[in-house]
C-alpha cells in the first residue's frame, strides 16, 4: 500500500478553474486575485485581505509594517516552522525565543513578560499544528507593553479560539497555501488585517513598492514581487469554496487515528485545549515516549513516512551558528518526542488502519527489547 506524508485534494473543479485562466490569457493582476481576496475576507469576517505568493512573504511584510529594524526585538516560539523566525532576520531584527506550553506546543504566555525589554516591538504567535495559541493571555501582555501582535496562522485556517477565527485576533494574520496545507494554491499566501493603513502598505510592498493610486512606473518604497498569480488565485477560489469539506475530511482522518493511538502504549494522541473551540487539523502529531527516531526508521522500512515535527528552530544549524545555544526545555522535549504521521484529507480509513497496525507492532517490539 502506498502511503504519502501529505497530499493535496484536487478535483475536476480545480482543474477546470485553472484551465480557464490559461485559456483567457490573463495570468497576473487580474480578476481571480480580487475574487479570492474578497472571498477570503468574507470567510474570515475581516476588512482587508492581500494575496501574496507564499506564507513566508506574508510574514516578511508584517515585519516591515510592524517597524522591525536592526535594534528591535521580536518575541516568538522556537517550536515552529523556520519561516516564522526567519522573517525577523529579513529585517535584521533580533528573535527572542520563548518556551512553549508542553501540552499544546504553543507559545506559553507566562514566559513572555520576562523577555520583554525596551527594544521589544512585536510578538509573532504561531498556531502550531492547527491549534490556536492562548490569545487572551498573549493579547493582555501585548496590550500592557504596547506590542504589535502578528498571528502566524499558516497552519490553522478555520481554527477557532473561544469561537473566534484565528488570524483575525492580532494586528495582522498570515495564511499559507503550500500543497501540504489544509487548502492549496500550489504556492501562495494571504495577509489579513483590519488596519486600513497596513492594507495600503501590504499592497504596495507586494507590488514593487508601487502605490495603488500611482502609475506602474512609480516606486515609492523598497518593494518586492510577492504577487499571487491568476492560476493560483483561481485554484484558491475553488479550494476555499471546498474548505469546510476539506476540514471535515481531515477531522475524520484525525478521529480514525485517535481511536487507534488511544490503544497504543507509548503513544499519546494530540492534546486539545479547552479554549480550542475548533481545531483545524494541519498535521497529526503524536507524542512518542519510546525511541522516536527508531520508530521513524522502522516505519520507513515498511514504506510508511513519518517525521520529527517540529525540529526546534534554535537547534537548526544556521541558528546555532549565528546565535549559539539557548535553553528551552519544553521546546526541546517536544522536539525529541513529537512525531508527525502521514496525514491528508484524501487518506482512507484503510490507510490509517495500515499505518497504526505497523506502528503498534513496531512499538511493541521496541518495548520488548
Ligand atoms: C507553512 C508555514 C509557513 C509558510 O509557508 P510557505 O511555504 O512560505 O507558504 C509559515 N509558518 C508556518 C508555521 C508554516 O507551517
Amino acid at each position: 500500500m502506498h502511503i504519502s506524508m501529505s497530499a493535496p485534494d484536487i478535483t475536476e473543479s480545480e482543474i477546470n478553474a485553472v484551465s480557464q485562466v490559461l485559456r483567457s490569457g490573463w495570468l497576473s493582476n487580474g480578476p481571480h486575485l480580487k475574487q479570492f481576496e474578497k472571498y477570503f475576507a468574507d470567510y474570515l469576517g475581516i476588512s482587508h485581505t492581500i494575496g501574496v505568493n507564499s506564507g513566508t512573504s506574508a510574514l516578511h511584510l508584517t515585519m516591515i509594517a510592524a517597524g522591525v529594524t536592526e535594534n528591535t526585538e521580536v518575541i516568538t516560539a522556537s517550536f515552529s516552522f523556520v519561516a516564522s523566525v526567519n522573517c525577523i532576520l529579513y529585517e535584521k531584527g533580533i528573535p527572542v525565543l520563548v518556551d512553549i506550553d508542553s501540552h499544546t506546543g504553543n507559545l506559553n504566555p507566562k514566559e513572555i513578560e520576562a523577555k520583554i525589554t525596551e527594544r521589544t516591538k512585536a510578538i509573532i504567535v504561531v498556531h502550531a499544528f492547527g491549534q490556536p495559541a492562548d490569545m487572551d493571555a498573549i493579547l493582555m501582555v501585548a496590550d500592557k507593553y504596547h506590542l504589535t501582535v502578528i498571528e502566524d496562522a499558516c497552519e490553522a485556517i478555520g481554527a477557532e479560539y473561544k469561537g473566534q477565527k484565528v488570524g483575525t485576533l492580532g494586528q495582522a494574520g498570515t495564511f499559507a497555501f503550500y500543497p501540504n496545507k489544509q487548502m492549496t494554491t500550489g504556492e501562495g499566501g494571504m495577509l489579513v488585517t483590519n488596519d486600513e493603513g497596513w492594507d495600503t502598505i501590504f499592497r504596495s510592498l507586494r507590488n514593487q513598492g508601487r502605490d495603488v493610486f500611482d502609475g506602474w512606473l512609480t516606486h515609492n518604497r523598497l518593494g518586492y514581487n510577492y504577487r499571487l498569480d491568476e492560476m493560483s488565485a483561481a485554484l484558491g477560489v475553488v479550494q476555499l469554496a471546498r474548505l469546510e469539506e476539506l476540514l471535515a475530511k481531515r477531522a475524520q482522518v484525525a478521529e480514525w487515528y485517535n481511536q487507534h493511538i488511544d490503544k497504543i502504549d507509548g503513544l499519546d494522541k494530540p492534546y486539545i485545549a479547552d479554549t480550542t473551540t475548533r481545531m483545524s487539523w494541519f498535521v497529526y502529531v503524536v507524542r512518542c515516549s519510546v525511541k522516536r527516531d527508531l520508530v521513524i526508521e522502522e516505519l520507513a522500512k515498511v514504506g510508511i513516512p513519518s517525521r520529527p515535527y517540529f525540529t526546534p528552530i534554535h537547534l537548526q544549524p544556521f541558528y546555532l551558528e549565528k546565535f549559539g545555544y539557548s535553553e528551552l526545555p519544553n521546546t526541546e522535549k517536544a522536539g525529541q518526542h513529537f512525531m508527525a504521521l502521514p496525514f491528508s484529507s484524501v487518506m482512507s480509513e484503510t490507510q490509517v488502519d495500515y499505518v497504526c497496525c505497523h506502528l503498534e507492532k513496531i512499538i511493541r517490539e521496541i518495548r520488548e527489547i
